[in-house]
């Protein structure tokens, strides 16, 4: 039995004429002689009107009741796919993840995928049946509807490609592939051919939101190859694979970028040992992420600045936390919503010297300023003001020689 998993996101079921395009997709793939497992994301926008409705109506919403709300999208898209398909002569039916049924562990709104239970589509497969499964959610323990973190039906996809044992999984979005950069930010974009685990998780988790970094993770741990397409195209689109199978020469493999960050500096904080650890304490028992740090030693007495960077959805409840915290003292705290992380990635840096130096010397010749950096084996990432993104991005898409490579 040859199975084949294809995934749709929100665009591309955005509308009913492009649902109609989906199904088309979905019949083409039968008439290969595939077995076609269907995954489906919401419509587009549709979860986020979901997610107004739970903040508009309370400030305080229950977890639970969010994701049993938040879910409710992908049951819209997954039953019109499947309606259409019947209509047109196709055996098919939605599947919810709680009939599957998807288990899950974890935290709600961020869930994880630990078993998808096979044996009832299974059967319908055996049957000819097309099964369209609802992505982003499971079940827990508690009998509860959970949902994965935000993008989370591409892990849905994976991880159904991964228990189906399929012999494909191909994503369907808006664009054509995987891009050196956002395609929708500069014209410059170059779609890449085939990309790695580890390149395509660290663009994802700097900001390519093209893929949901969970969902690489969970390819890359179970080896699934992954081929990332557009729904409006018939083009090809970016294999994501593993390193051994790429043969490319170029250090830098693309650049990410944020603009959901912002950055808060603790000016004059006294300097002892532990005052970092007591900063960062109640952020991490409220479940905020802090992203980039830098603490510069003040000249006046034992003094120092500590800037850091958070979501910007998380920067209220850090501002109450520090200010609160009766564990520290710090003359200001200054906050700037106008920041933007650039990020350039590729496994070629770890053999490659003066990645660092060409990056900040284009980035200087234009004068943009860098507030923060920070760095990995095969990443570096630079602080900015959010103006000179798009002029940052396309200098060092310039300067590494993105568009010309591949
Ligand atoms: P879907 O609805 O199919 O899940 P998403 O909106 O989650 O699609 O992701 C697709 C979007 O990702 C594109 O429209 C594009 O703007 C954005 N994107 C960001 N970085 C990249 C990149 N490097 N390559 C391709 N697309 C990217
Ligand atoms: N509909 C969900 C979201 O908007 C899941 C997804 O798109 O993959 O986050
Ligand atoms: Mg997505």
């Amino acid at each position: 039995m040859k199975i084949i998993v294809l995934k749709f996101g929100g665009t591309s079921v955005g509308s009913l004429k492009k649902i109609e395009k989906v199904v088309k997709i979905v019949i083409s793939y039968v008439k290969k002689k595939y077995k076609v497992i269907v995954v489906s994301s919401a419509m587009e926008g549709v979860t986020n009107e979901l997610l107004l409705k739970t903040q508009n109506i309370a400030k305080n919403f229950p977890e639970e009741e969010k994701d049993v709300i938040l879910s409710t999208g992908e049951q819209i898209a997954c039953a019109l796919i499947a309606g259409k398909l019947n209509d047109l002569g196709y055996k098919s039916r939605s599947w919810l993840g709680w009939q599957i049924p998807i288990i899950t562990s974890g935290n709600y709104s961020s869930s994880r995928i630990i078993e998808i239970k096979k044996k009832n589509i299974v059967n319908y497969i055996k049957k000819g049946g097309i099964p369209v499964i609802t992505g982003f959610q499971g079940i827990n323990n508690d009998f509860r509807i959970t949902t994965l973190e935000r993008g989370g039906s591409d892990t849905s996809a994976i991880l159904c490609a991964k228990f189906f044992k399929a012999d494909k999984c191909i994503i369907f979005t808006d664009v054509k592939g995987i891009y050196t950069t956002d395609p929708n930010l500069t014209k410059s974009a170059k779609k890449i051919e085939k990309i790695s685990y580890e390149e395509m998780l660290e663009m994802a988790s700097l900001g390519a939101k093209v893929m949901q970094p969970a969902s690489i993770q969970e390819a890359r741990l179970n080896r699934i190859e992954i081929d990332v397409k557009s729904t409006f195209s018939k083009k090809n689109g970016t294999i994501i694979t593993k390193k051994r199978n790429i043969l490319h020469k170029n250090t830098i493999r693309g650049i990410s970028f944020t603009k959901n960050d912002a950055k808060l500096t603790l000016v004059g904080v006294k300097d002892k040992p532990g005052v970092a650890a007591s900063i960062f304490k109640p952020l991490y028992e409220n479940s905020i992420n802090v992203d980039m740090v830098v603490q510069n030693i003040s000249p006046v007495g034992r003094e120092t600045d500590l800037t850091f960077t958070v979501k910007l959805e998380d920067l209220s409840k850090t501002r109450k936390l520090v200010e609160k915290n009766k564990s520290i003292k710090f003359k200001k705290l200054i906050i700037n919503r106008n920041v933007s992380k650039v990020s350039i990635v590729g496994v070629g840096m770890i053999t490659t010297p003066g990645v660092t130096f060409r990056m900040f010397k284009a980035l200087a010749k234009k004068k943009i300023n860098i507030e923060v950096i920070s760095t990995s084996e095969i990443k570096i990432s630079v602080l900015i003001n959010k103006k000179n993104l798009k002029k940052s991005v396309e200098i060092l898409h310039q300067e590494f020689k993105l568009s010309s490579s591949l």
